[in-house]
């Protein structure tokens, strides 16, 4: 790998990621850089180590090819896309082609077959490509048409190739339980303001959905980079730290645009968790405010406790009054 063509892609701003070498598999943790690009160290070490590199194509590298996997379909795609002469053309290490691209937009990736035409595909958002100069059995990948010559994406190809970047094409498997909610956050552009407690809803509700804490992190991560106004790093971090528990209860009276009715959570288990069923044994002890704030708390978010002046503001409740019934329950031992 030489230096020039490392700067290059550099200059380009591609999304570079390391593969095996001999290989066109990746198998580090890829799709995170379909959002963030690794830094220039980090892809000189990995071609020192030996490593073939791929580039993440769609938008983040602004790079969509086309990859020709059988030479009898060329015919048939230069007709079509008469393009593909003159742009920047890979040849692989089994003597196939790859034409790129330009483009800002959200393209779809299309596997198997492209515009009608066998073993041609359309690698974009998604996916990535195997680059120069990896190289595969002692043969490199090279440009034949230098990248310098990249053309833009035709545009008469654009309408039916928008893709959306969204939940479940970028999102690595994960469980959902029955939970309609997670999905619904997923598939939401989030916006400042209502980023944190999503984010942090989804990371609990992913947990309670059986999937990995890491797992979880994870998922919330990358849905965290593809926002249009992602959350830094150090924010997110804070978001691990809440622990509040989090059913599909909490989680409607507490984002306006979920809506839990699909949702099969269970029963009993949301049930544990409430102050009601906790504290049976202690609610003769109640004034009958008291008792009547409860079924409010539960639904405020579940496990966490409101503070007087939340209990007011969102029940509407004087601030005396609320203030007398948090501290009620607390000296209860209820809260
Ligand atoms: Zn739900």
């Amino acid at each position: 790998m030489t230096n020039k063509i490392l700067q290059e892609y550099s200059d380009r701003g591609f999304s570079v990621i390391p593969i095996p070498k001999n290989s066109k598999i990746s198998v580090d943790f890829w799709r995170r850089n379909q959002f963030q690009r690794a830094c220039d160290l980090d892809v000189l070490s990995w071609t020192r180590q030996g490593f073939n590199l791929g580039i993440v194509t769609g938008q983040l590298s602004r790079l969509v090819v086309f990859d020709v996997d059988n030479l009898g379909s060329l015919q048939e795609l230069q007709r079509q896309i008469p393009e593909i002469e003159q742009t920047a053309t890979v040849k692989t290490a089994s003597g196939k082609f790859h034409y790129y691209f330009e483009s800002d937009l959200l393209i779809r990736t299309v596997k198997g077959s492209y515009l009608g035409i066998p073993d041609v595909e359309r690698i974009a958002e998604g996916a990535y490509a195997v680059c120069p100069e990896s190289i595969i059995d002692d043969r490199a990948y090279r440009f034949i048409r230098p990248l310098a010559e990249i053309l833009p994406y035709p545009p008469r190809l654009i309408e039916e190739s928008t893709a959306q970047r969204l939940y479940p094409q970028n999102l690595p498997y994960h469980h959902i339980d029955g939970r309609s909610c997670i999905s619904q956050i997923e598939q939401k552009e989030l916006m400042p303001g209502e980023r944190n407690n999503s984010l942090h809803m989804l990371y609990r509700l992913l947990i309670k959905a059986r999937n990995t804490s890491k797992h979880a992190r994870e998922i919330v991560w990358i849905k965290n980079q593809s926002l249009r106004y992602p959350k830094s790093q150090k924010e997110l971090r804070k978001v691990w730290k809440k622990d509040y528990r989090i059913n599909c209860q909490g989680v409607r009276s507490c984002l306006d645009f979920v809506n839990c009715d699909d949702c099969r959570y269970n029963e009993r288990e949301e049930k544990m968790f409430s102050l009601r069923v906790r504290n049976q044994s202690k609610l003769l002890t109640l004034t009958t405010t008291e008792r009547s704030a409860i079924p409010l708390i539960d639904s405020f978010l579940d496990g966490k406790i409101p503070t007087a002046s939340q209990y007011s503001k969102r029940f509407n409740v004087d601030w005396r009054t609320s203030k007398k019934i948090i501290n009620g329950l607390k000296n209860k031992g209820i809260v």
